[in-house]
């Protein structure tokens, strides 16, 4: 069985076994603050070490979930199962708010909003009389079910622990899911995923939510446990230390969110009582420990401490259950011979440089069509503007018969536009399946809630059975499972180039396809494409290559200086003496 699956069946097992063993009274309340601390560091998890958003503002999501049940339970006599959903209905709001502001921005400003955010909530909750100020809201009840008190010591942490479980098991069957998939690739910028046609700006605003939500929930329990709100414990400073958590225990992985809140919570614990007895003064000493410790861990496991136990468990190997998914819907295609892409008069300016200058060609359904120039010649910029990377000073694009100009990269990629890039740009720690499967996005719709509650189970099928058909048509069936950044540079170019056709292309942008090849690797991606051309693709390829483009290539556009030198046919190109003389001549 799998690794994973087969600790969180040990955790489950132990939760109910922890409660009934006759452990000091002391050791259960810290089990209890580490399942609350874990389930706001499970949402940091998803949002930071998977999805790359640095949040501090955490703990004021958390003040929300806990301030909503304190007021409503205490002036309005709302059942606390009623206000746990109100709070995170309330959360949900603010951080879908919050999250639409902020996550435009890059680099250092959102984890500079998530500051701002932090620090605001913070002073309201302190000012606002109806929140008792600085001093909260006193006297909550504790949670009970009937006249049964669950609120306190062992059955609080069967509750507790038993959400904790539950959202870690989906946050596990959501990242490995076509959602899930999707938010392992924001992490390398947003081009990738944008040309599989993902929305990265939906895919950023709902982890954060999620996350947020998970907080709130987080809050909910804490409040009744505590039986009292008040501001200190969602300030600025309990967000930062939830990212310590989480960084300390590893932020890319799901128990690394427990590790890291038992350990800080323990060491905080023992060092309050043993640091000052050392010292012999009082004072917060522990806070200097962390600092040390935290420094120590991000040099030497910057992936956390959970990465030492995880290093050594094997890759979970991908049960093979799709071999009679039903395939899934395929595109209409063009007949062969029409046109597919029409590109007029194009033309892009960089301030005063003319990058791309009045560039015309065209492309025929079954054409492999080579855009080929010395270095700078505009070819990159060209295929930027056709797939929708950067935008046209002046010209158009239309894509079977339609005028595509102005669309975005996603919304180009949609009606069947698909890419690959000169730096290949893939999921390392992702399978080579699973980065393929990234292309098959837009032909799948289970979202984020099914891949929870594993009802996407027949359509992850499908998809995992497209991505597989791709691999083997050209030629990379026996690299399914492997760990995509494991792959040399020829088997990675190809792979891209199965996620491309997972798509559903009417038309494939293969942008220097050959770098970095060795000669046999060459001759076998010539391969693959005069048989995807035999299948009826039709092809735009950048090449450096020459020899390439001429074996393969119906009709070459040569570019220089952004201008178009000349096109047709290879012999044609070939003996042309203003193309011998500006570029082959210059070419070995
Ligand atoms: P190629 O792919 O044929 O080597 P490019 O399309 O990358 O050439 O570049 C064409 C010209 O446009 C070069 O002179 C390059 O410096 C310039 N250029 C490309 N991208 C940008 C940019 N984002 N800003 C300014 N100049 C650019
Ligand atoms: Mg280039």
């Amino acid at each position: 069985m799998d690794i994973r699956k087969t600790g969180l069946l040990a955790l489950i097992a132990a939760v109910p076994l922890i409660a009934v063993l006759p452990l000091p009274d002391f050791w259960v309340t810290q089990l209890n603050y580490i399942g609350l601390y874990a389930l706001t560091c499970l949402g940091l998890v998803l949002l930071t070490g998977v999805g790359g958003l640095t949040s501090f503002g955490q703990a004021a999501f958390v003040g929300i979930g806990a301030y909503t049940t304190a007021w409503l339970t205490l002036n309005m006599g709302v059942s606390p199962w009623l206000t746990l959903f109100i709070g995170m209905a309330l959360t949900a709001v603010s951080a879908l708010v919050v999250g639409v502001i902020t996550l435009r921005m890059s680099g250092h400003y959102l984890p500079l909003a998530t500051i701002a955010w932090g620090l605001s909530l913070y002073y309201l909750m302190g000012n606002l009389d109806a929140l008792g100020k600085y001093d909260g809201l006193l006297g909550l009840k504790s949670l009970s079910i009937g006249s049964f008190d669950i609120g306190q010591g062992r059955a609080f942490f069967v509750l507790t622990w038993g959400i904790l479980i539950a959202s870690a098991t989906g946050m596990l069957h959501l990242l490995d899911s076509r959602a899930g998939r999707a938010i392992r690739s924001l992490k390398g910028g947003s081009q990738m995923a944008e040309a599989m046609g993902i929305s990265t700006f939906r895919y950023k605003v709902t982890i954060f939510v999620l996350a947020a939500v998970l907080a709130s929930v987080a809050g909910w329990l804490l409040a009744h446990f505590q039986r009292t709100v008040n501001p200190s414990a969602f300030g600025l400073k309990m967000g930062i230390e939830y990212l310590f958590m989480t960084v300390i225990g590893g932020v890319g992985h799901v128990w690394g969110a427990i590790v890291g809140a038992g350990l800080i919570k323990i060491l905080d614990d023992q060092l309050q009582v043993l640091l000052p007895k050392l010292i012999g003064t009082s004072g917060s000493y522990e806070v200097i420990v962390f600092g040390v410790l935290m420094v120590l861990v991000l040099k030497y496991l910057p992936d956390g401490l959970w990465s030492v136990v995880g290093r050594k468990m094997p890759a979970p190997k991908r049960q093979q259950d799709w071999n009679e998914a039903p395939a899934l819907p395929a595109r209409d295609k063009p007949a062969q011979g029409d046109l597919v892409l029409d590109v007029d008069k194009i033309r892009k300016q960089f301030g005063g440089l003319t990058a791309v200058n009045d560039i015309s060609f065209q492309i025929k359904s079954g054409q492999i069509v080579g855009l080929i120039g010395p270095n700078g010649a505009g070819k990159s910029t060209t295929f930027n503007l056709v797939t929708g990377v950067l935008s046209l000073t002046s010209g158009s694009v239309k894509f079977r018969g339609e005028t595509i100009s102005g669309l975005s990269s996603r919304e180009i990629s949609r009606k069947g536009m698909a890419r690959t890039f000169q730096h290949v740009k893939m999921i390392p720690d992702m399978t080579v399946l699973e980065n393929v499967a990234l292309g098959a996005h837009t032909r799948g719709g289970k979202g984020v809630l099914s891949a929870m509650l594993r009802t996407n189970r027949a359509e992850e099928k499908r998809l995992f059975k497209e991505a597989q058909r791709q691999l083997e048509r050209i030629g990379m069936g026996d690299y399914l499972h492997e760990q995509a950044g494991n792959l040399a540079m020829g088997p990675q170019r190809l792979m891209e180039i199965a996620r491309a056709l997972c798509a559903d292309p009417a038309l494939l942008l293969l942008d220097e396809p050959a770098a970095g090849l060795r000669h046999k690797e060459k001759q076998g991606l010539a391969d693959v494409l005069r048989q995807l051309k035999s299948e009826g693709m039709s092809i735009l390829l950048v090449e450096h290559d020459m020899d390439l483009v001429m074996q393969i290539c119906d009709h070459l556009v040569v570019m220089e200086f952004g201008t178009l030198l000349t096109q047709g046919t290879p012999e044609h190109v070939q003996q042309d003496p203003m193309v011998r003389a500006a570029y082959l001549g210059t070419e070995h």
